[in-house]
């Protein structure tokens, strides 16, 4: 099988777009919106939303039989205020696996729930230098790091008067920077993904193919909290194909120019019979890839494993370097992964 062309330009054109637009789980909804906005020019697409807010684009296919789904999500690691201190500095309560140290200094939008977004920069409580001896001994903890707003507070009452509450969402700048066909930027996780399964679209419209069997793609919103595809695949599916990105690091087989096909991770094993179609296809169609089990990771499959769906799940993702700290991917992993999602939709 001649899988079709990837149109290269324009998955680094939405992926940095989507990587603009902020999205933290529970605050998602213009990434949704930004997704649900570029395929709507695929008329062969029918769309629906879940009460959750998941985006379900459904794609008929050349045969009822057996109905395949693959899913994504759009919802990234952030914070929320968890306290308005007395000096007019906010506390957070971190929103995923957020680790302190990789965003302190970061410029933030403190997402104001009474009034305008206000920018600010996450310090630890011990930053200037000239003041505190040692800020190397501040551990980076919810208790020591803090927003500094731009904006003149210095109290409380200051604070919440420029309509800042708590429960009032943050998002950190993503720092974006494609080099060399590195693509370098916080959430790649999984926006990187998301991109994918959009370019995969692209790529079958443009040449004029359709998925052998009907396909869901479900765009989830609450995978980092971990029960984002619990609800919105469609009872008919018979196999739920996660893609998400593959983790990268000392031990560890997957690197950022390869897709890797995960047979385990700290929920599992995933389906046998399913890992082992992808990887016929990969073999079939030269795509390059690896096999690989993650130490800390759970998936969307999981979350709909868990939720009672009857199904067989694997999970397929690129190469994704420093995962949930400053992430960085290659254009190979990214196409590689692409190729494979085709490949499947096309396989009989
Ligand atoms: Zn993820």
């Amino acid at each position: 099988m001649n899988l079709p062309s990837i149109d290269k330009a324009h998955l680094i054109k939405f992926l940095t777009s989507l990587l603009a637009t902020p999205s933290p789980t529970g605050r998602s909804e213009p990434a949704i919106e930004l997704v649900a906005k570029e395929l709507s020019a695929y008329k062969s697409l029918e769309f629906s939303r879940t009460r959750k807010g998941a985006l379900v684009a459904k794609w008929s296919g050349k045969s009822r039989e057996a109905p395949r789904a693959l899913t994504a999500h759009v919802d990234t690691l952030g914070a929320v205020i968890k306290e308005i201190k007395s000096d007019g500095r906010l506390k957070m309560s971190r929103i995923g696996g957020l680790q302190w140290p990789n965003v302190e200094a970061e410029g933030v939008w403190v997402l104001a729930s009474k009034g305008e977004r206000v920018r600010g920069s996450v310090l630890i409580d011990t930053a200037s230098g000239h003041i505190f001896k040692d800020g190397n001994a501040t551990p980076r903890d919810d208790d020591h790091m803090e927003i500094r707003l731009d904006a003149r507070t210095s109290s409380a009452s200051e604070t919440r008067a420029l309509g800042i509450q708590v429960g009032d969402f943050v998002v950190f700048d993503p720092r974006v920077e494609v080099t060399n066909d590195f693509i370098r930027s916080r959430h790649l996780d999984d926006k990187a993904c998301v991109a994918i399964l959009i370019s995969a679209i692209k790529s079958l419209s443009d040449n004029g193919q359709t998925p052998s069997r009907d396909a869901y793609f479900l765009f989830s919103n609450y995978e980092e909290v971990g029960h984002g595809a619990a609800a919105g695949i469609p009872a008919e599916v018979h196999e739920l194909v996660t893609v998400d990105m593959a983790v990268v690091g000392p031990g560890q087989e997957s690197d950022e120019f390869h897709a890797t096909l995960c047979l385990k991770d700290s929920s599992g094993p995933y389906h046998h019979g399913l890992s082992n179609k992808l990887r016929d296809l990969a073999e079939k169609n030269n795509i390059a890839y690896k096999t690989d089990v993650y130490p800390f990771y759970g998936s969307d499959g999981e979350a709909f494993w868990r939720a009672g769906g009857d199904v067989a799940v694997a999970l397929i993702g690129p190469g994704v370097d420093a995962s949930h700290n400053y992430e960085r991917t290659h254009m190979d992993a990214l196409v590689a992964t692409t190729q494979w999602v085709i490949a499947y939709l096309l396989n009989e």
